[in-house]
């Protein structure tokens, strides 16, 4: 049987490790805290239609394919383990003023006219699919196909996908790629993956994000997904079995995680403006973490040598790219690419070629 390293258990690293231990690959991940990365921050909006914009079609292109994946992604998970993970069917964007309803329009023009399915809604309209909404909102624009999903229960079900196929767990920090014990290597370290392959054009682009937990009396918690844009910030708030998640903030600062005042008082007051009752909720729980973001917001996925393989660089997307990108890794490990993955090649970047590999040291 051969052999495969796959270094970072976040959730690419977890679900191309279930996935390469069903295809017959002997699997061994290595993760000092496995779960613990953005995958566990994460708001876990499958969101490519409403991110649409003029001009970004391998975006928008890349995003759609994997959402195509997940239905059936997710039906694996919860046959394999029992764990549902969608939280959410549609995805309802707001405008507040009227140059926001105008990019509304843009979008489900640009979207629209690609073939997704995207319908602008008036003031009524919004109203009656989500009544608890301000008052101050005057239009929307709805992705019917559109869903969310419980990241922490995903993280959960990949961990208990992994130990059905028999993925052994390393609790060990990487500190080289050589790894002479394995045939390949996936490397998979998230925001950290520049620091085992310098080339890769990987940064952290930090993000904070709030847990709202519902409480009695409180305003019912929306049905969908709610984007909006307020004060120029985007906002969204992420429905959850117990109550909401509100993100999200996005700096760069290097790998701090730390929260800061500004951003949780930032995300309280964006959120308010667009669902008055969230006051009534209780802040359960105040986060940051690491995008591992890209140039051009597109991942990197591909062989960088005839032992290694990348699949990182997921910036604020890796949620909704990890069917498409489990497919592209094992595709890649078996020798046939995944065409609809092509504009993900990290040799799009003159940056990005093979990695140097310290040959001392190996796990810790
Ligand atoms: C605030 C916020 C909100 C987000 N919301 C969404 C969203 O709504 N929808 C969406 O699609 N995406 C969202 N994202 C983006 C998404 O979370 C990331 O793109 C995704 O989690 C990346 O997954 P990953 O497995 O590559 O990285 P991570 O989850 O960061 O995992 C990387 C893992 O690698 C391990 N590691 C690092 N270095 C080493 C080493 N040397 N050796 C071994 N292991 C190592 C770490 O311990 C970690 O567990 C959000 C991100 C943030 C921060």
């Amino acid at each position: 049987m051969r052999t495969l390293a796959v270094v970072g258990g976040g959730a690419i690293g977890l679900a191309v490790a279930w996935r390469a231990a069903e295809s017959g690959w002997s699997v061994t991940l290595f993760d000092p805290a496995v779960g613990s990365g953005a995958s566990w921050v994460a708001g876990g909006m499958l969101a490519p239609l409403s991110e649409g914009w003029p001009g970004e079609d391998r975006v928008l292109e890349f995003g759609a394919a994997s959402l195509a994946r997940w239905p059936e992604f997710a039906q694996r998970l919860q046959a394999t383990t029992g764990v549902p993970v969608f939280v959410a069917d549609e995805t309802l964007t707001v405008a507040l003023d009227s140059a926001d309803a105008a990019d509304l329009r843009t979008v489900a023009d640009w979207v629209g006219g690609r073939g997704h399915e995207m319908r602008i809604l008036d003031r009524v309209g919004v109203r009656a699919l989500e009544p608890a909404l301000a008052r101050t909102v005057r239009a929307g624009l709805l992705a019917p196909a559109e869903p969310a999903i419980d990241n922490r229960r995903l993280l959960e079900g990949l961990r208990r996908a992994c130990a059905t196929a028999g993925v052994r767990m390393r609790a060990e920090s990487v500190d080289t790629l050589e790894l002479p014990d394995f045939d390949q290597i996936v490397l998979a370290a998230g925001a950290a993956s520049a620091r085992l392959a310098p080339e890769l054009p990987v940064r952290p682009v930090k993000g904070e994000i709030l847990r709202l937990r519902h409480r009695p009396g409180a305003a019912p918690a929306p049905r969908r997904v709610i984007r909006a844009r307020v004060h120029g910030r985007p906002v969204y708030l992420v429905p959850r079995g117990d109550g909401i998640v509100v993100g999200a903030t996005q700096y760069e600062a290097g790998f701090d995680t730390a929260v800061t005042v500004s951003g949780v008082r930032d995300l309280i007051a964006d959120a308010e403006a667009v669902l008055p009752g969230i006051g009534e909720y209780e802040l359960a729980e105040a986060t940051a973490g690491s995008r591992p973001s890209t140039p051009d917001n597109l991942p990197l996925i591909g062989r960088l040598t005839d032992r290694l393989v990348v699949a990182t660089g997921h910036g604020r997307n890796g949620m909704l790219a990890i069917p498409l990108t489990v497919d592209a890794t094992l595709g890649l490990l078996a020798g046939a690419p995944v065409a609809e993955a092509e504009a993900a090649d990290p040799h799009r970047f003159s940056t990005a070629t093979a990695p140097s590999v310290s040959s001392v040291g190996g796990v810790r």
